[in-house]
């Protein structure tokens, strides 16, 4: 059995991921704003330090998998801050207990909405770890009607800063792949209340179309981010995996 510790713990892909690995006797260590093991806000600088802090308490400072669900997709400037900030000081933050685990690997949460055209006042700031300036860009996107663009942006932003990551001294040389999944429209709490409306809906389904299988449920999801943090997983680092039904292939084609 591995140690795990999994963001956005108590909704959706988070919360399908934590069942999929304890049903298989992992230990698992949640983390969420409420109802999980750890409660931290991740959008704060102080949240981020409790998500840390708390973590060294409950383990002895060593983990096996960190997995980084916690995500959201409001057009507020808040969404930059999580899916961004947030998901870089997870990562690097618990890297120190990952050094000290079994088999480390880490894997978070991009989206098929990284390879829509996105803000890159946005994604520049949030890449030169500015946060001031990122939360400016995309509160300048809100104030334009354009707040529906932060999210890609976000998501955009933390797939290159993956793979910059993932090829460092501090993650590969150090054996430790650094992943992300990009999953397609997943209906999770997230985006139930938007596919419950046909107009939004359709506009979804047109940015984001899924030849193979439609939606995906959040038990779709999980057995990958499980594969990917799990011994098996040897040499794939620095990739963002599409589950999305052939979203990425319709959508980029012949760009590779
Ligand atoms: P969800 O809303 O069901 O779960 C997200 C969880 O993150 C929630 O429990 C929420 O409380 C937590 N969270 C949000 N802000 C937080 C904060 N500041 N601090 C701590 N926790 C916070 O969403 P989901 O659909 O399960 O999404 C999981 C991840 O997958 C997200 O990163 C999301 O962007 C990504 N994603 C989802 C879809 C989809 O269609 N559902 C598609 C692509 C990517």
């Amino acid at each position: 059995p591995r140690t795990y510790l999994v963001t956005g713990a108590a909704s959706g892909i988070g919360k399908a991921t934590v069942a999929h690995l304890r049903e298989r006797g992992h230990t698992v260590i949640g983390a969420d704003l409420k109802d999980a093991d750890i409660s931290a806000d991740l959008a704060t600088p102080d949240g981020r330090d409790q998500l840390v802090n708390r973590a060294y308490e409950l383990t002895d400072g060593r983990l096996d998998a960190v997995i980084a669900c916690a995500g959201l997709a409001h057009f507020v400037p808040r969404t930059v801050q999580v899916n961004y900030f947030g998901v870089v000081a997870t990562v690097e933050g618990l890297r120190p207990l990952l050094a000290a685990g079994t088999d480390p690997r880490a894997v978070l949460l991009s989206s098929v909405a990284s390879i829509h055209p996105a803000d890159q006042a946005i994604v520049d700031a949030a890449l030169a770890g500015d946060e001031g300036a990122a939360v400016a860009a995309a509160q300048a996107a809100v104030d334009r009607g354009e707040g529906y663009a932060i999210y890609g942006a976000s998501k955009q932003a933390i797939a290159r800063w993956l793979r910059r990551t993932a090829i460092s001294d501090d993650w590969a040389t150090a054996g430790i792949p650094l992943n992300a999944v990009a999953p397609g429209t997943t209906v999770t709490p997230m985006t139930e209340p938007m596919l419950a409306d046909a107009e939004t809906r359709k506009a979804i389904d047109a940015g984001i179309p899924m030849p193979l299988h439609g939606h995906a449920r959040p038990e779709q999801v999980a057995p990958l981010l499980a594969w990917l943090t799990s011994p098996e997983n040897t040499h794939v680092t620095g990739q963002v995996v599409f589950l999305d039904g052939g979203a990425d292939a319709v959508l980029r084609g012949d760009n590779t």
